[in-house]
């Protein structure tokens, strides 16, 4: 990923970008809303940004807007929980889960897979380089 891609993303209040989709922690008075408040690494900032234009667009399109309850990594997989929206919503939901099992969640890399580390049991997704680079020495 480009540098300047990951600053822009950064510094995107998400409530004032998708002020619909995050109608939920808008009425919770959680503003700003950025991208690294949620519980995923950087590598998967471009993927979820992704699939919350999808979102946007699809609620725009139908007037039946998913209305984002929470974002994490769950099981190695993105994880996108919503209100509202319809089948579509739940589709994209879907669509983003299973991309994810393909890229990075540390440097975007599209070639990633899941591993478990050994001393925590966790699992990453994680392409060979990083796990090399980042984990492979520390953990064996
Ligand atoms: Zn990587």
């Amino acid at each position: 990923m480009k540098k300047e891609t990951k600053i822009r993303m950064v510094n995107i209040d998400l409530t004032q970008r998708f002020p619909e989709i995050f109608k939920h922690w808008i009425d919770r008075g959680i503003v700003p809303m950025y991208i690294y408040n949620f519980s995923i690494r950087q590598g998967w900032y471009s993927l979820l940004f992704k699939y919350l234009e999808k979102f946007d667009e699809q609620g725009k399109r139908t007037g039946n807007f998913a209305e984002i309850s929470d974002i994490k990594e769950k099981f190695g997989g993105l994880d996108i929980s919503f209100y509202g929206g319809d089948a579509e919503s739940f589709k994209i939901m879907l669509e983003a889960y299973k991309e994810s099992y393909t890229v990075c969640e540390f440097c975007s890399s599209p070639n990633a897979k899941q591993t478990s580390m050994k001393t925590d049991g966790w699992i990453y997704t994680i392409c060979d380089s990083c796990y090399n680079n980042k984990f492979h020495k520390r953990t064996l």
